[in-house]
């Protein structure tokens, strides 16, 4: 169960963001061809998510090949809700083992490694970094990590409740 990856229709894009937040491989489509996104989601073993009838009507989704989920509310958190709820996810898989803009796992980095590369107020107070090995974003438990964590508890509540 800890192993899904998923593939992110555009239509309900904002969940990217929250399964990268949790952990979870996620790739975000952003082409027009459907079809291209559903190949790449069956090549790949991903969970499709989407808030498209057609694609839930395809041969691949009702015969099991592909496993789908019809995200049904516009509303991000609820949206976020249905898919906890429907795939009893962890909240806290791997919290922070993924970049948030390329879906690449996250290495660590000591904190003289990241001496330059961060404000110096930063480096003074934190001392757990990560760095993202395609766009060298570095991440750190400051302000922003906080925000994530609390978000995540908010999250947390779907999947007991
Ligand atoms: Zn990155």
């Amino acid at each position: 169960m800890n192993d899904l990856k998923f593939m992110v229709d555009q239509n309900v894009g904002k969940l990217t963001k929250w399964l990268r937040v949790m952990g979870y491989d996620t790739r975000l489509f952003n082409g027009k061809d459907d079809s291209h996104m559903v190949a790449i989601a069956v090549k790949e073993g991903r969970v499709l998510l989407t808030k498209d009838t057609q694609i839930m009507k395809r041969r691949v989704v009702t015969s099991g090949r592909l496993k789908a989920i019809f995200i049904e509310t516009d509303e991000p958190e609820q949206q976020m809700c249905q898919v906890i709820e429907s795939l009893n996810l962890d909240c806290w898989f791997r919290p922070f083992a993924i970049c948030l803009e390329c879906n690449q796992p996250l290495v660590e980095r000591s904190r003289q490694e990241v001496k330059d590369l961060v404000p110096p107020y930063v480096f003074q107070t934190q001392e757990q970094y990560m760095e993202c090995p395609v766009c060298h974003r570095i991440y750190w438990r400051g302000t922003h990590w906080q925000a994530m964590t609390k978000n995540l508890k908010k999250f947390l509540k779907c999947s007991t409740g």
